[in-house]
C-alpha cells in the first residue's frame, strides 16, 4: 500500500463518523501524490500522519438566556489545527449544521489556504450549533458573550486569531472582542473583521468575493476569455456572494442569480445588487423580497435549480457540498466554461471530476477565496503597526496577492505535469511550504 492510501486508511479508520473532514482529506492527499513521490524526504518525517491531526480541538459548552428567560445551550468549539508558519487563523461559524466534521474540514483546508496567502498565518477554524437567524440582538450578543467567556482562554494575536464566516459578521465580531476586552483588558488584534472604528480594516468586508474575482479573472485572461458581458450565477447571498457580484459587474459581467438557504433569484436583465443589499445586508431579510421590487425576475424554491440556469460562469458563494455531479453536469451541458469557488468545498468530489474531466477552468475554494484571510492577516499588520491604511492600498495588496496566488497554482500544476488543474496547483504549493517549515521543526 503506498504512503498516501496508508495515511488516508489511518484518518478514515480514526474519524469515522466525520464525512466532511475525510472528503476534504482525501481531495488533498490524492492531489499531493506527485510532490509526495518526488520527494520521499516527507515520508521519512511523517508528514502527512502530522498534517491530518489537529494541533489541538477545543470543545465547549455554552450557556445563555435567551429573550424569554429560558435557559439555552449550544456547543462551542475551536480546532487550531497547523501553526508551521503562523499563529492559527481561521474563521467562526454559527450555523445550527455545525458540527466537528465541518470544523475540522474548515480547519484542514485552512492550512493550505492560508499557506498559498504568502502571509505568516497557521490553520484553525471554530464556531458553534448555534443559529443566529431570527434572534433578537441582545440573544446574539448574550451568546457571543458566553461564547467568548471559554474561547479567550485559547486566543491571543501571536497564537490563534479567529475571524467571521457564515453567521459570523460585523455584529457578532463587534460582541466577541467587546467581551475579549472586558475579561482580558487587552486591546490587540486578536480578531479579524473588526469595525473600522476599533481596529479593522478598510476592504475586509469586501475582501473574499472581490478576491474571488480578481483570481478568476486571471484564469480566465490566460485563456483568451473576458468577465465583460460574461454571463454569471452565484449562490448565496451573504457577504461573499454580495461582493463577488459586486466585482463582477464592476468587470462588466452580467450576474443574473442568487440565492439563499430557501431558494434562488433569477433575473435576466441582471441582479440589482443594491437591493439584494438592502434586503440581506441592512433588514437580514430573504432573498426571495428581490421579486417584490423587481417583478420581471423569477423566485424559485430550493437552491440546486439555481445550477441549470445557462451560464458563462459559476460561483459557488453559499455552502459546503452545494454543486453535486447531477449540478456539475447541467451547468457544463449549459456551456458553462468556469466555476470560481467562493465558499469552502461547495463542489462534492464527483462534480469536481465532472468539471476536470470536462476541460472546465476550476478555481479551488482555498485558493480562490482566500481574500478574506489574505486582507485578515493585512489586518493583522496594521494592528501591530498601530496603522490604518487605505482602502485603495489595501485592495491593491489584495489584488496582488490573488495573483501571485493564482500564479503559484498554475506553476505547481505545470511543473508536477498537471497543466491547468488548480485543484493540484493549490493543494500543492499550499502544501510545500508548510511541510518544508514542518521538516525544519524537526518531530513535534
Ligand atoms: P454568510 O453567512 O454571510 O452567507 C452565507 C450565505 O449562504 C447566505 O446567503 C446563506 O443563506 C447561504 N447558506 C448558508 N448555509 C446554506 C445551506 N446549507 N444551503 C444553502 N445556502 C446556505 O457567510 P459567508 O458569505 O461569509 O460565507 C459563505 C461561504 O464562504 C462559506 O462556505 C464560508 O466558509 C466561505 N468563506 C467565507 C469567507 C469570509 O471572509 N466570510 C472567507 C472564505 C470562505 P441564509 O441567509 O438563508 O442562511
Amino acid at each position: 500500500m503506498d504512503y498516501i492510501t496508508k495515511v488516508y486508511k489511518m484518518v478514515e479508520a480514526k474519524n469515522p463518523n466525520e464525512p466532511e473532514f475525510l472528503q476534504a482529506v482525501k481531495e488533498v492527499l490524492d492531489s499531493l501524490r506527485p510532490a509526495i513521490e518526488q520527494n520521499p524526504q516527507y515520508e521519512k518525517a511523517g508528514i502527512l500522519e502530522r498534517l491530518v491531526e489537529p494541533d489541538r480541538q477545543i470543545m465547549f459548552r455554552v450557556s445563555w438566556v435567551d429573550d424569554n428567560g429560558n435557559v439555552q445551550v449550544n456547543r462551542g468549539m475551536r480546532v487550531q489545527f497547523n501553526n508551521s508558519v503562523g499563529p492559527y487563523k481561521g474563521g467562526l461559524r454559527l450555523h445550527p449544521s455545525v458540527n466537528l466534521s465541518i470544523i475540522k474540514f474548515l480547519g484542514f483546508e485552512q492550512i493550505f489556504k492560508n499557506s498559498l496567502s504568502g502571509l505568516p498565518i497557521g490553520g484553525a477554524k471554530g464556531g458553534s450549533d448555534f443559529d443566529p437567524k431570527g434572534k433578537s440582538d441582545m440573544e446574539v450578543m448574550r451568546f457571543c458573550q458566553s461564547f467568548m467567556s471559554e474561547l479567550y482562554k485559547y486566543i491571543d494575536a501571536d497564537i490563534d486569531v479567529p475571524a467571521g464566516d457564515i453567521g459570523v459578521g460585523a455584529r457578532e465580531i463587534g460582541y466577541l472582542y467587546g467581551q475579549y476586552k472586558r475579561l482580558t483588558n487587552n486591546f490587540h488584534g486578536v480578531l479579524t473583521g473588526k469595525g473600522l472604528t476599533y481596529g479593522g480594516s478598510l476592504a475586509r468586508t469586501e475582501a473574499t468575493g472581490y478576491g474571488l474575482v480578481y483570481f478568476v479573472n486571471e484564469m480566465i485572461s490566460e485563456k483568451g476569455k473576458t468577465l465583460k458581458d460574461a454571463t454569471v450565477v452565484v449562490s448565496g447571498a451573504g457577504n461573499v456572494a454580495i461582493y463577488a457580484v459586486e466585482k463582477a459587474q464592476q468587470y462588466g459581467a452580467k450576474v443574473v442569480a442568487m440565492s439563499d438557504s430557501n431558494g434562488y433569484i433569477y433575473d435576466k436583465n441582471g441582479i440589482q445588487l443594491d437591493i439584494v443589499k438592502q434586503i440581506k445586508e441592512v433588514r437580514r431579510g430573504r432573498i426571495k423580497e428581490y421579486i417584490k421590487q423587481v417583478p420581471s425576475a423569477e423566485y424559485h424554491e430550493g437552491c440546486s435549480g439555481i445550477w441549470t440556469i445557462p451560464c458563462d460562469i459559476a460561483l459557488p458563494c453559499a455552502t459546503q457540498n452545494e454543486i453535486n455531479e447531477e449540478s456539475a453536469k447541467a451547468l457544463v451541458a449549459n456551456g458553462c466554461y468556469a466555476v470560481g469557488e467562493g465558499a469552502n468545498m461547495p463542489t462534492t468530489l464527483e462534480g469536481t471530476k465532472v468539471f476536470l474531466d470536462n476541460g472546465i477552468l476550476f478555481a479551488p475554494g482555498k485558493a480562490s477565496n482566500a481574500g478574506g484571510v489574505s486582507v485578515s492577516a493585512l489586518e493583522m499588520s496594521q494592528n501591530s503597526m498601530r496603522l490604518s491604511w487605505t482602502f485603495e492600498e489595501v485592495d491593491q495588496k489584495l489584488h496582488n496577492i490573488m495573483k501571485n496566488i493564482y500564479i503559484q497554482c498554475r506553476d505547481a500544476a505545470e511543473k508536477y505535469g498537471y497543466k491547468d488543474n488548480f485543484v493540484v496547483g493549490a493543494n500543492i504549493a499550499g502544501f510545500e511550504k508548510v511541510a518544508n517549515a514542518m521538516l525544519a521543526h524537526g518531530v513535534v
